[in-house]
């Protein structure tokens, strides 16, 4: 057996250590090919089920309705800030923002390319602390954008803001994507890069409704019209096969685990371990965001001092805890805990947290 660490990288992150082994033991000769996943043709039989596979596996977990594409693209999360004012604006219409974060602030900067941006809400007034409450989108806007969990931060929305009728809700769930049930019509849109809950690096997942695809003017680059490759099942040219693969194998795992019901009972259960850890602390560990904004999937912290910070992530590190260094805009630590990471490993983490608090306060 190799030696495996507990994972908590915000992303490439932590993956279920069953598809790794399977990926493992098919590398060599995948489905009696003689050739590996790597090297079949993307218009092969044997890829094209991997493919369809991994698509329907998506629909079913997810249990996206019929009116929605299931898209795999490339270019990360980061190109569908692009992406979704050139698929979704409307000559003269705002695109409207709630600014969470980096990852919004960076999607608001794209968008202003394309059309007039207006951020509704932003909770920058506290270091995005907290999910705006109360926000209201304009009837007349072109579509609206959120990020469903701010990784940096540690934020999550709990309950999705009151959409007007027409207008749909772009969400960029990278770091929750199947973390929780949600129900995919609450959405004109959901995009995800790979690499923090499904899969590796190299691929993103659009789901977007289709009636979306049309709004898109003649004259966009091929690559950059969401309805190319919707027409085409995502094989209008190569895609990025392995990394669809390596998804499959992570979703047939989570499938036969109990799917996303499932995965939601441990991710609040793996929340709840840290968050005690941090709330029974008397401030020793400090919580970045607010309480009712607390992400499940990203649990950010401080120490009384950045000493204290280096020494506790060093410990863990030498223990095979790694990955716990916060982001540079928040400092401290972050334990990003994805669908992947097991119970086992917070528990892990939980008892080191509290013994290093005893020994050191
Ligand atoms: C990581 C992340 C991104 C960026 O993803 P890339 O695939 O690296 O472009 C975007 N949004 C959120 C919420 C993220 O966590």
């Amino acid at each position: 057996m190799v030696k495996r660490v507990f994972n908590f990288y915000a992303g490439p992150a932590t993956l279920p250590l069953p598809a790794l082994e399977k990926a493992q033991r098919e590398l060599l000769n995948f489905a009696d090919t003689g050739m590996s996943i790597l090297e079949i043709s993307h218009r092969a039989k044997e890829y094209d089920k991997v493919h369809n596979e991994a698509t329907a596996l998506v629909r079913e977990l997810m249990g996206v309705p019929d009116e929605y594409k299931v898209l795999w693209l490339q270019g990360g999360a980061s190109t569908q800030f692009y992406m979704a004012p050139i698929n979704l604006q409307i000559k003269g219409k705002p695109i409207q923002f709630v600014d969470t974060g980096t990852w919004t602030s960076n999607a608001i900067k794209e968008a202003k390319f394309y059309g007039r941006v207006e951020v509704v809400a932003s909770s920058a007034d506290d270091n995005y602390r907290y999910i705006p409450e109360n926000v209201g989108f304009s009837e007349n806007a072109a579509y609206a954008h959120i990020a469903s969990n701010n990784t940096i931060y540690g934020t999550e929305w709990h309950e999705w803001p009151n959409m007007p009728a027409d207008v749909p809700l772009v969400c960029d769930a990278s770091s929750d994507l199947m973390a929780r049930q949600v129900n995919v019509k609450d959405f004109g849109v959901i995009f995800a890069g790979a690499q923090k809950n499904l899969g590796p690096a190299g691929v993103t997942l659009v789901i977007v409704r289709e009636d979306l695809l049309e709004r898109v003017s003649d004259d966009t680059p091929t690559l950059l019209k969401w309805k190319t490759e919707a027409e085409k099942n995502s094989l209008f040219h190569t895609p990025p096969c392995f990394a669809i693969y390596i998804c499959k194998l992570a979703l047939e795992y989570w499938k036969d685990q109990g799917g996303v019901r499932e995965i939601e009972r441990r991710n609040r259960e793996k929340a709840k371990v840290l968050y005690d850890v941090i709330d029974s602390s008397n401030g020793f560990y400090k919580g970045h965001a607010r309480k009712d904004s607390r992400s499940l999937m990203n649990v950010t912290f401080t120490l009384p001092s950045e000493e204290l910070e280096k020494k506790v992530i060093e410990g863990g590190t030498n223990r095979g805890l790694v990955g716990l260094k916060g982001h540079r805009s928040v400092g401290g630590m972050r334990a990003s805990i994805y669908n992947a990471m097991t119970i086992e490993g917070v528990g892990v983490l939980a008892d080191y947290l509290t013994e290093f608090k005893e020994n050191n306060e």
